[in-house]
C-alpha cells in the first residue's frame, strides 16, 4: 500500500505551517514545508549579491545550490551546502527573494522531483503553493487554507515582533498584498485553488480550531476508510 499524501496550498501569513506541522504532528506524518525551499535558494541567490528580477542570474547560481532536508524531533530543518539556514531564512527580505526566485521556472523545476520524491517514501503532510495543483495532483487529501490580508497581515505582525523584527503593521499588510498578486499572477504553478481542495478560511477561527477542521478534513477523506 502507498503511503498518504496531504497537500496545504495557500497564500502567505494564512497559517499553513504552524497548521501543517501540528497537524502532521498528531498524525504521526511529516511535515514538509516547501516555503523554506524556494527561500534557501533566495537565500544563496540574495548571499551572491544577485538581483531578484535578473533571472539568468538566479538560473547560474543553481548547480551550487544543494539543498538538504533533516528531521529533528519531528522540526524540519533546512541546509543550502552542508550550513543549517532554518532560522536565516525567515527575514521578510528573504521572503521577498523566495517570491521572486519561485516565478523562475528553472527554480520550480530544479525542486520539483525532490519535493515528489519526498511523498514516496512517507506519509506526508505538504504545504506550499502548487502541491495540489502540480507537485502532487493525485493527493487524496487537499486543502487550501486562507484568510483575509487583514488577518494574515496582523498574524504576521505579532509574529514578527516576537521576533524582535521592527516593521510596521502596514509595511507586513503591503509585503503581503505584494506577494499574493506575485504568487497568483506568475505564468508557472500560480498560486491557485486545486478543483478538488477543501477550501478552509482561517480569518475568523482559532489556530487550534483550524487545527481541528484540518484534522476532520484529513479524517473524512482517509482516516476513517477501511
Ligand atoms: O510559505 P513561505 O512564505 O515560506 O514561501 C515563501 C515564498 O515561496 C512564497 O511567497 C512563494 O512565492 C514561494 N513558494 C512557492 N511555491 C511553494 C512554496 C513557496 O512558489 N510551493
Amino acid at each position: 500500500m502507498g503511503y498518504i499524501s496531504v497537500a496545504i496550498d495557500g497564500p502567505s501569513g494564512a497559517g499553513k505551517s504552524t497548521v501543517a506541522r501540528a497537524a502532521a504532528a498528531r498524525l504521526g506524518y511529516v511535515y514538509v514545508d516547501t516555503g523554506a525551499m524556494y527561500r534557501a535558494i533566495g537565500l544563496a541567490v540574495c548571499r551572491k549579491g544577485i538581483s531578484g528580477d535578473d533571472t539568468a542570474g538566479i538560473v547560474a547560481v543553481l548547480p551550487e545550490v544543494q539543498l538538504d532536508i533533516r528531521y529533528e524531533d519531528g522540526a524540519q530543518h533546512i541546509l543550502l551546502c552542508g550550513e543549517d539556514v532554518s532560522d536565516a531564512i525567515r527575514t521578510p527580505e528573504i521572503a521577498k527573494y523566495a517570491s521572486k526566485v519561485s516565478a523562475v521556472p528553472e527554480v520550480r523545476q530544479f525542486l520539483l522531483e525532490t519535493q515528489r520524491d519526498m511523498a514516496k517514501n512517507s506519509n506526508i503532510l505538504m504545504d506550499g503553493r502548487d502541491i495540489g495543483t502540480v507537485i502532487l495532483p493525485d493527493a487524496p487529501v487537499k486543502i487550501f487554507l486562507t484568510a483575509s490580508a487583514e488577518a494574515r497581515a496582523q498574524r504576521r505582525y505579532l509574529e514578527l515582533h516576537e521576533k524582535g523584527q521592527s516593521i510596521t503593521f502596514d509595511e507586513v499588510l503591503h509585503d503581503i498584498q505584494q506577494r499574493d498578486e506575485q504568487d497568483m499572477t506568475r505564468a508557472v504553478a500560480p498560486l491557485k485553488q486545486a478543483a478538488d481542495a477543501v477550501l478552509l478560511d482561517t480569518s475568523d477561527i482559532s489556530l487550534e480550531q483550524s487545527i481541528e477542521a484540518v484534522l476532520r478534513i484529513i479524517r473524512e477523506r482517509v482516516e476513517d476508510k477501511p
